[in-house]
């Protein structure tokens, strides 16, 4: 089955071709620009990317122009757009209704347009890519696949706020949760490594990359989650705060007289390792300046990586038990200096580096802490574009049953 996964940003398409005969990237790419003059396809085929300037003036253009590379003579892999069986589509926000992956009809595409108020970012751009798809591809079945549905499990006691009722009745407010995707395929991938079947398996999975967001799984299900009712709350981020007491926000519109506009893109946008090492919101380059004795992006590793360890303490206590801890993202599948300091700051609970193991595993599969560390920590590198298509084919070959 050729399976076709689709995550539209707001100015952007990004996309893969899967074979689910072996799960194959047949190609896959990213289209930039979409909405704006120089939009450009950098399209993945046969090992090499082709850089195409292209004309997008809006979502359903661009698919067409993505649709029509891959089957373009010369740089394509199909020989037909009808060898495509499946669509899998990204989606942020499933709110409370939408569980899991989900063939799309009109109560779906209703579920997403309600839920855009807390997703405005994420949730329009992705609904405009599955209309794209439904009309230029109208005969083949559309799934989406909702970050929010691995963190569907989460209990009333971890997705509540102590805000008062009303709060959480009328206007939804609660603990969401993001990147599920990406914590279900390491949680999958964890059980398979530990020979244990999911549901057996106790884990705390931490995705690091530009966003950060961290969960405890306990019997292959989530049980709490550093992300809220948006993806500010929790870890420190490439320039998002994570937690801060929401008392700031009154006190610096009050005392600095800023809106409270300001403060939201100050929080989202100018925050993070960026507001704190005033270098850059990317890790590399924290680092890079820490060695040359910069000490502020110094601080700000230290920051990020004491509130990782302080959250992974924090579920470490509410699992059951906890077979392993699982990095994951691109800071956890390649930031060596961030993953050997967190797991020093583990040393009270018995978590035990491996300087050499810690070095080994990069952008791989790898253990990082000692034979006799109580608990091991794994880099796992993650894989959304294959579970959203893994879940694409599943229920694609469901509907073949009814
Ligand atoms: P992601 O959002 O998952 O693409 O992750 C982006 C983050 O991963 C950025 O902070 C990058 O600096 C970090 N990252 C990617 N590659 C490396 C690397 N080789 N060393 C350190 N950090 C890296």
């Amino acid at each position: 089955m050729i399976v076709f996964v689709v995550n539209c940003g707001s100015s952007s398409i990004k996309y893969q071709l899967f074979d689910m005969t072996d799960e194959s990237v047949l190609a896959r790419g990213l289209l930039e620009r979409v909405g704006q003059s120089g939009s450009v396809l950098h399209h993945r085929s046969d090992e090499t990317t082709h850089e195409i300037e292209v004309d997008a003036p809006n979502h359903t253009v661009g698919l067409k122009i993505i649709l029509d590379t891959l089957v373009d003579p010369k740089i394509g892999v199909l020989k037909n757009i009808e060898e495509i069986e499946g669509v899998g589509h990204r989606v942020v926000h499933g709110g409370e209704q939408i569980r899991e992956s989900t063939l799309i009809d009109d109560n779906v595409i209703k579920v997403i347009k309600d839920n855009a108020s807390l997703a405005p970012l994420h949730n329009p751009p992705n609904l405009a890519g599955i209309e794209a798809a439904m009309s230029a591809l109208s005969n083949v079945p559309q799934v989406a696949v909702f970050d929010t549905a691995f963190l569907a499990t989460l209990p009333p006691r971890a997705y509540r706020y102590a805000v008062p009722r009303q709060w959480y009745e009328k206007y939804r407010v609660r603990r969401y949760g993001f990147h599920g995707t990406s914590h279900r395929y390491v949680t999958l991938r964890a059980a398979e490594i530990l020979g244990k079947s999911v549901e057996e398996v106790n884990l705390i999975t931490a995705h690091l990359g530009n966003g950060c967001s961290m969960t405890a799984v306990a019997g292959g299900k989530a049980i709490d989650h550093s992300m809220g009712l948006t993806p500010l709350e929790g870890l420190v981020m490439g320039t998002r705060s994570g937690d801060i007491d929401p008392a700031v926000i009154f006190y610096m519109a009050r005392t600095a007289g800023m809106s409270l506009d300001e403060i939201d893109t100050t929080l989202n946008k100018k925050s993070g390792l960026l507001g704190l090492s005033g270098v850059s919101n990317d890790m590399r380059d924290c680092i890079e300046a820490a060695e040359k004795g910069n000490t502020d992006a110094a601080l700000a590793m230290e920051v990020f990586s004491y509130r990782v360890a302080k959250y992974i303490g924090a579920y470490f206590a509410i699992l059951p038990g906890c077979d392993a801890i699982i990095m994951t993202g691109g800071i956890g599948e390649n930031s060596l200096p961030i993953r050997l300091r967190i797991c020093q700051l583990l040393s009270n609970i018995g978590v035990i580096p491996d300087e050499k193991r810690n070095e080994e595993a990069i952008r791989k599969v790898g253990l990082i802490t000692a034979d006799d560390s109580k608990i091991p920590v794994w880099i796992i590198p993650t894989n959304e574009e294959l579970m959203i298509a893994r879940d694409t084919r599943d229920v694609v070959e469901q509907m073949a049953v009814k």
